[in-house]
This record gives structure tokens, sequence and C-alpha cells, in this order.
């Protein structure tokens, strides 16, 4: 009994990279060759790099930037900071700047419970260490993301090392 040939009524088809007609093999075959199908590839990857590079860049356009860094600007953003999570519901809001090396910012109650947070100006924040020392500690740990022209901020619970505001979150401050 013969082998079917299975490849034998496959079409000729247009190579999605350089535009080559050729002969499927295989029914879903879109690259004529292994060369164009890792062409495709890279650039599908440089497409997706420079896409994310524009939302980034399009996030932190509207965010803002600080105009003057250095103690007395992270002082201003952490004393608004405070004044933000007191008219979010948290008492006892207490800077923690004093304690020096102290891994948060803030520490603050609500209903009875501590909180600890971080604040930064900028629009993501790593915090895999000072994650597990709040987690070690029962805490749960929030970033307070302040503006840098002060007009504004956002709350969020820091649930894994790494937190990055999307364009929804930073166009609901506008
Ligand atoms: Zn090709």
């Amino acid at each position: 009994m013969p082998l079917p040939q299975i490849t034998e009524n496959l079409p000729f088809v247009k190579c999605l990279q350089c535009g080559i007609e050729f002969k499927q093999r295989g029914k879903n075959q879109k690259y004529c060759s292994k060369e164009c199908f890792r062409v495709h590839l890279i650039e599908r990857r440089e497409k997706f790099n420079e896409e994310r590079r524009l939302l980034r860049q399009k996030v932190q356009e509207l965010w803002g930037r600080l105009e003057k860094k250095g103690p007395q600007a992270g002082r201003a953003s952490e004393v608004f900071a405070k004044e933000f999570l007191q008219e979010n519901g948290f008492h006892d809001v207490k800077l923690l700047d004093y304690f020096y090396m102290c891994p948060f910012d803030i520490v603050a109650k609500k209903d009875g419970t501590y909180y600890v947070f971080q604040v930064t100006t900028r629009t993501h924040c790593e915090v895999t260490r000072h994650l597990a020392l709040a987690q070690d500690l029962g805490l749960r740990f929030f970033a307070v993301f302040v503006k840098p022209d002060l007009s504004g901020a956002l709350l969020r619970e820091l649930t894994k090392g790494y937190y990055e505001l999307t364009l929804e979150e930073v166009e609901t401050l506008k």
C-alpha cells in the first residue's frame, strides 16, 4: 500500500516574509524557509519592544518628571503622600525618614491595622526585598505613586516584586 501523499494537494502560497511563492509542506506553513521565519521572529520582537518603549514614553510624559531631585523633593513627595493617606482614611500616618535606612517610607493605621508604604515619584518601583520583609512582619505593603508636580497620587498594593503603572492608571489622574 503506498504512503499517502499528503503534501501533494497543498497549494503554493506567498511567504509572509519575503513574498516569494512556495509550495507548502504543511497546512500552517507561512514562511518559505527557516531563515524567513527567523527574520520574522526578530522583526516581531523589535516591533514589540518599540511599542513598549513608546508606551512607556507616553506614560512618562503624562506622569511628568521631577524638576529638582534630591532630599527636598523626596521630602515634599513624602509629605504629600502623608496627607493623601490621611484623606484616604488612614490615621497615625508617620513618616519614617528620621529612621536611617528604614526600608519603608511611611507606616499608618486603618481600622486598627498597621500598613507600610513606599513613596515614589516614578512610574514604577522594584520592591522585592522590602516586600519580603513586609510579608515576614505580616504587614501589607503599598506604594504611593506621587505625581512629580504634586497634583495627585495613586495607591497600589504591592504583592509582587515589581509594579509599573499602566497608561490607563496614569490617565485616571489627568
Ligand atoms: Zn521567504
